[in-house]
């Protein structure tokens, strides 16, 4: 008998705990907020190009990107890329403990007022459908969570259009693994170099870059890079001027043929 009442007072004391993480925990509020994201059937067109989407008369995202027309509202590339993958990208550092100095999502910077510190959260995020479209966004706000969810809301109204192909003359293999021909960008000091490999290579780039190019559905890279690459946020933007690129070049006539270029998402491509 005691033994029972000994278990039943323990089950309890733990129930109780358990119960008090969770109403406490942040993270029941960002589920709640990507839920109504999710669930927004309703939506309300604002902008022309909005209603054209909802009404159905543009049903490809290469339309828009081809005319450049510019995306206003989310929800536009929430219909026209269906599955798109969402990462966050490490560009704070934990302050003070252990030396710190460890990477983090957000970066925190304070403004000193007469009322005190001001602290902000800026962070950046990294859209793709691991199929040839990729976009990133950035944010800045007094919280977490609206920083957050303004910063993949930024990166989906960015979204551009990439090439993919085979350029290694190592390889040859007329599929899109890699992309077609080495690009350069720059932002700050930063010079970027990202060039076709051969199958099987993996993306030798930095960790940051790796997730952009991974949502972006490139395999295998090799890169150089120069300057201060701790910046990361300059290092992104290298990355994505970088990825710019391959679809503003124009390849000399019959490169798209040798090097099997794809151009965005595999399903049309193969539909052609
Ligand atoms: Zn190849």
């Amino acid at each position: 008998m005691e033994d029972e009442a000994i278990k039943v007072d323990v089950g309890k004391i733990e129930g109780e705990e358990v119960a008090k993480e969770v109403v406490i925990a942040p993270e029941e509020e960002v589920k709640h907020v990507k839920e109504e994201n999710i669930g927004k059937e309703g939506w309300k067109p604002k902008t022309s190009l909005g209603i054209k989407v909802k009404n159905g008369e543009i049903t490809t995202i290469d339309e828009v990107l081809d005319k450049r027309w510019r995306i206003m509202e989310q929800e536009i590339v929430d219909i026209l890329l269906p599955n798109l993958q969402t990462d966050l990208l490490l560009i704070g550092q934990a302050k003070g403990k252990f030396g710190g100095g460890q990477r983090r999502v957000f970066k925190q910077t304070q403004k000193k007022t007469s009322e005190g510190n001001k602290p902000k959260f800026a962070t950046s995020a990294v859209v793709g459908n691991e199929n040839g479209y990729v976009g990133i966004g950035y944010s800045k706000s007094k919280e977490t969570v609206p920083a957050r969810e303004r910063a993949i809301r930024n990166a989906k109204l960015n979204v551009i259009k990439i090439s993919r192909g085979c350029g290694s003359w190592q390889c040859g293999c007329k599929e899109p693994h890699s992309i077609p021909f080495t690009v350069e960008a720059r932002c700050g000091s930063i010079r970027i170099k990202i060039m076709p490999a051969p199958r099987g290579t993996g993306l030798c780039i930095e960790r940051e870059c790796q997730k952009i190019l991974k949502l972006a559905g490139i395999k295998d890279v090799w890169s150089k890079t120069l300057g201060q690459t701790r910046t990361k946020l300059n290092m992104i933007n290298a990355c994505f001027e970088a990825l710019k690129k391959l679809i503003e070049i124009k390849a000399q006539r019959g490169y798209k043929e040798t090097t099997g270029v794809v151009e965005g998402r595999l399903e049309t491509a193969a539909k052609e």
